[in-house]
């Protein structure tokens, strides 16, 4: 009979998006995707490291499962990802039931590690001895990337363009986790995603912890490492005649392709009509891609760029290798070449040695770009990094009221904003029906838009006039133009 799974997913996009390759993988094995862990025979939680509260719900939720296992110890449970990485040793002392134990690095050797812990039990006897880990690859193999696949939407996909993490932001356990960056070949992407518009999604959204560094390293050693070694490969393909993709969207050997240069390749190759990403390091994003961004029609104008800190102070601590100043100068660029972009971004409060005053820097920021949304983070100390080290001295009450003041000035801000568009005409992507049972989709600055129509609108994009703002979420109707002018 065929093994039913049970698959939980923490964290960010991109362990979404693991996900649904981890599903693929097991559904072309055989495995029955199931959505209740009493129907599974094999439970997976695929986890998340960036904050100590993340890790802390996957423990809690794996405990409640080992009580499943005692009374069905035929279960197997396996705790993937960020954090099977990071607490590897933890996973096994505090989760003494758990079978499987594999990082992100590992995601495609899952088929033959299942089996691996079923071949054990079977030698062992049930439950005893099968323990499997794999936590120790630095790269993932992307050259595995399963072509069997499962996608959780239909009209708007993840389309990962590449891996780990070369920054060493100091509180961030990231490039521990996911290891160093490797990008995806260009034709690959290119390919994946014209499948996707030919199958009727409408919207990608390009991930990477930097996709901003794309390009820099390949699997098989090229790539373009660093702005100074671009320019150079730029100026030698100028003068052999190799084609630079960056300059005119032609296809260009993978080595000389940066992530501007895989926009252009994706809006000018593909039939896909809208095209996100997430997310951008300030550092990397440079002149080049707010072009890119100006002119690829499918490109949406929406930026997620994370400050973290108005402070520059902070900025230097957290190795961020920008300062507040050089991040308003870059976004000044952007709304020059985009002006209506949607800008959302990263804050972290109560970083080590924050005062009043940097924390004041950080508002005084915020005030000044008028985000249109925003994340907000207490700092969590994650043991490996460098800020771990550091005394974690902001009171938790102090990093609470940070925590607290934060939100509401990007509340106030995000309905200010929200509110100017009320009158106006937004395109929307409609998605689904919302469990009121209204349609809902996403404007190309990435707001939520409820309307009422027909399931027919859903895949479409809706010319829709925006009546009123509530919270985060802009409703209102589809408009109906007539026909001379559709
Ligand atoms: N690569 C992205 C970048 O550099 O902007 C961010 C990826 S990280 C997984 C997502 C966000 O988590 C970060 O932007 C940061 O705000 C937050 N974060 C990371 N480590 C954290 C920590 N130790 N404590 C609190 N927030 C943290
Ligand atoms: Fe973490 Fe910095 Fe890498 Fe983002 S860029 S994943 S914050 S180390």
């Amino acid at each position: 009979m065929a093994q039913a799974v049970y698959l939980q997913t923490y964290g960010c996009q991109m362990n979404e998006r693991d996900s649904e390759e981890i599903l693929g993988m097991l559904g072309a094995q055989g495995y029955v995707v199931v959505d209740r862990e009493e129907d599974a025979d094999v439970i997976l939680l695929n986890t998340c490291s960036v904050r100590a509260h993340a890790e802390e719900r996957a423990f809690g939720k794996m405990g409640l499962m080992q009580k499943l296992k005692r009374e069905r110890p035929s279960l197997v449970l396996g705790i993937l990802g960020c954090m099977a990485k990071a607490q590897r040793e933890e996973v096994f002392r505090r989760l003494p039931q758990v079978d499987l134990v594999a990082g992100p690095a590992e995601i495609y050797d899952l088929p033959d590690l299942l089996a691996g812990v079923a071949e054990r039990r079977q030698r062992a006897g049930l439950g005893a001895g099968a323990r499997m880990l794999a936590v120790d690859r630095k790269v993932r193999p992307l050259e595995r990337r399963p072509t069997t696949d499962y996608r959780a939407g239909q009209v708007t996909a993840f389309v990962t363009i590449m891996e780990g993490c070369d920054k060493k932001c100091a509180y961030c356990i990231v490039p521990t986790t996911r290891g160093h960056e490797v990008s995806r070949p260009v034709n690959e992407i290119l390919e994946e995603i014209q499948q996707l518009a030919l199958a009727g999604y409408r919207q990608v959204t390009l991930l990477g912890q930097n996709v901003n560094s794309y390009g820099k390293r390949f699997l098989d050693g090229s790539g373009w490492v660093g702005p100074g070694r671009r320019r150079a490969l730029l100026q030698l393909a100028a003068r052999t005649g190799e084609a630079a993709a960056s300059s005119d969207g032609a296809p260009a050997p993978p080595r000389l392709v940066d992530f501007p240069a895989l926009l252009r390749a994706i809006d000018s190759k593909t039939s896909i009509d809208r095209i996100r990403f997430t997310t951008s390091h300030p550092f990397d994003a440079h002149a080049e891609l707010f072009r890119a961004m100006a002119e690829c029609q499918a490109v949406c104008e929406f930026l997620h760029l994370p400050v973290q800190s108005g402070s520059d102070r902070i900025l230097r601590a957290m190795r961020r290798g920008y300062t507040a100043g050089t991040y308003l100068g870059q976004l000044a660029r952007l709304r020059a070449l985009v002006p209506h972009v949607a800008l959302s971004t990263d804050i972290i409060v109560g970083f080590p040695g924050e005062t009043d005053a940097d924390f004041e820097a950080t508002c005084a920021l915020m005030e000044r770009v008028r985000y249109d949304s925003a994340f907000v983070f207490k700092y969590s100390p994650r043991p490996g990094t460098e800020a771990a080290g550091w005394p974690d001295d902001v009171p938790q009450t102090v990093k609470e009221r940070r925590n607290q003041a934060v939100l509401e000035l990007q509340s106030r801000i995000s309905h200010e904003k929200l509110e100017a568009w009320v009158g106006r005409e937004v395109e929307v992507l409609v998605e689904e029906r919302n469990r009121r049972g209204q349609l809902t989709g996403k404007s190309r600055s990435n707001t939520t838009v409820v309307l009422e129509g027909s399931d027919d609108l859903i895949g479409e994009l809706v010319p829709v006039r925006v009546a009123r703002v509530t919270g985060t979420t802009m409703i209102g109707d589809p408009v109906d133009r007539p026909a001379s002018a559709r």
